[in-house]
């Protein structure tokens, strides 16, 4: 989206997303006002990754190629050589020597799927979103008997076990492809529930169900984070021009830096 937004010759760009994916506009498109609908839509993968506690943990492994996935503050990318997406990550550290030592933050799983599919040992970092940690690998199987024939879609910011039982571990674009393009007709999804409303329009004659989570509290899969952004707000930000993302020109021009690195190396 943010590459999109670079792309516009706009003089406005309204992100309808979460705080760090309007902070990625700005840094691609300084000379830009960017909008967000609510300022107060964080993401709890972002806010795992605190940025002097990242640059502690840098510090702490000289030598170490630092690669971060776009979820991350604009401070944590400033710390950062490359940024990754989850589309790009494998593509990205499979163009690295095979002996560089790389830490990967913040998403653990994420990075842990990389290191299993690239056979690499990265250093992880300790993050994970609140959503994606908390399906239930139970509940997943209780639902696989219920429909023997459905197949599991899995994002790779869930954890290992659920990636293990996956038919497609993807982001959420190859997620989409794969549903669009397989010719089974029921599907269990394994990601924020956001995606089910693409889905279903790609594939209207297909199933797809929603996955459970096994928090106590909370048996829902939608980010609260995301879901902060309504219509309504998105209409007063039009007419407001407000709220607007502002990124400090020092910090944005060290946090390019690793964005155009991943452009480059990802092409
Ligand atoms: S689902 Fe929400 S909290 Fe999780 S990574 Fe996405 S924006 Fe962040």
């Amino acid at each position: 989206m943010a590459r999109k937004a670079s792309e516009t010759d706009a003089d406005i760009i309204l992100m309808c997303g979460v705080h760090f994916m309007g902070e990625t506009a700005k840094i691609l498109c300084p000379d830009k006002k960017v909008l967000v609908p609510d300022l107060g839509a964080g993401c709890s993968l972002a806010d795992s990754c605190p940025a002097d506690r990242f640059a502690d943990f840098v510090a702490s492994h000289p030598g170490y190629t630092v690669v971060s996935y776009v979820n991350t503050t604009a401070a944590v990318k400033a710390h950062t050589d490359i940024v990754v997406t989850s589309g790009n990550a494998r593509k990205v550290i499979d163009s690295l020597p095979a002996d560089e030592k790389i830490i990967f933050g913040p998403d653990k799983n994420l990075g842990s799927y990389i290191n299993s599919v690239t056979g690499r040992e990265m250093l992880l970092w300790d993050g994970a979103c609140h959503v994606h940690d908390r399906f239930s690998l139970e509940g997943i199987r209780n639902m696989k008997e219920e429909h023997p024939g459905a197949k599991v879609l899995v994002h790779p910011e869930c954890r290992r076990p659920l990636q293990l039982i996956a038919d497609k571990v993807g982001s959420t674009a190859a997620l989409l492809d794969f549903a669009s393009t397989d010719d089974a007709r029921e599907y269990i999804v394994v990601t924020e529930s956001g995606i089910l409303f693409e889905m279903r329009r790609k594939c209207p004659d297909k199933v797809f169900l929603a996955a459970p989570a096994d928090d106590a509290e909370c048996q829902c899969n939608e980010c609260d984070y995301m879901k902060m952004n309504t219509l309504e707000k998105v209409a007063r930000a039009l007419r407001e021009e407000s709220p607007e993302i502002k990124v400090d020109p020092e910090l944005a021009a060290r946090a390019l830096r690793p964005i155009e690195r991943m452009l480059a190396l990802s092409k």
